[in-house]
């Protein structure tokens, strides 16, 4: 009885990560396609381009993030309990993952303020870590409006290092608060200017559960959230 459960548990997971798939791909490419039949077939002066194409880059970015999602996902199925957990300065970390997402904080006109300086050690997997900031701060990102800010923050106790990432944006329902996380919220409706897959954020619990960590959200409406995570100090 359990393992027909699981069965089909498991495949109502394939068939919602095709429709995601199918679906999130599907937009940016008609994007490109109206873009290139319009340079090709009406001849759109180069302004004329130039207004569509953030759009489109939009959409596309939409697409490549939920791609790296997938594929960092069927990595962690494949690699099971065995992890490659190293020393990590989560300081470093976040540095490099502002790097990442420069661009799309640099379009978009939202600051990103990091408070963290000195090294702070946690033994985990870093391409995990790595996911779980890159998916925080680019939601931040996402959601907060032009000239906005976002505040990265590390604090250490004697057994744990938590991680703050703030930002100034649109914040969040109690209703939507709560069923984030879990793979309920995962679902098809999807689009780059829809409400998204709710497969980052759960990739972030799953992620960070596997390194003995743990994520929480506060959130106001209208005024902003902030996600924080823990991980146990190396
Ligand atoms: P996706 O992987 O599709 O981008 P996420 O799991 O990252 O989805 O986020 C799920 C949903 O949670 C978003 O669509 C949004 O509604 C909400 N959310 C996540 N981060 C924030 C944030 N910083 N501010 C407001 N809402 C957020």
């Amino acid at each position: 009885e359990q393992q027909k459960e699981e069965l089909h548990e498991l495949n109502n997971l394939k068939t919602k990560l095709f429709s995601v798939i199918s679906h999130d791909i599907r937009t940016p490419m008609y994007g490109l396609r109206n873009l290139f039949k319009g340079v090709e077939e009406y001849d759109l002066p180069a302004e004329e381009i130039k207004l569509l194409i953030p759009d489109v880059v939009k959409d596309l970015q939409y697409t490549t993030d939920l791609m790296e999602n997938l594929l960092q996902w069927a990595k962690s199925q494949m690699k099971g309990e065995a992890l490659s957990p190293q020393l990590i300065d989560m300081n470093k970390l976040i540095n490099d993952v502002q790097q990442v997402v420069r661009l799309q904080a640099e379009n978009k006109q939202v600051y990103i303020k990091s408070k963290t300086n000195k090294p702070v050690y946690i033994y985990a997997d870093k391409e995990m870590i790595e996911v779980v900031l890159r998916n925080l701060i680019s939601n931040a990102i996402k959601f907060t409006p032009k000239e906005g800010e976002i505040i990265v923050d590390v604090k250490e106790s004697d057994e744990l290092v938590e991680v703050f990432v703030q930002d100034t944006g649109t914040g969040m329902s109690e209703e939507s608060r709560q069923k984030l996380f879990g793979d309920e919220h995962f679902t098809t409706k999807g689009t780059a200017n829809e409400a998204g897959t709710g497969l980052g954020l759960m990739i972030c619990k799953e992620f960070l559960k596997k390194n003995g960590g743990n994520i929480r959200v506060q959130s106001e409406l209208g005024k902003g959230s902030t996600f924080a995570f823990t991980l146990p100090r190396a």
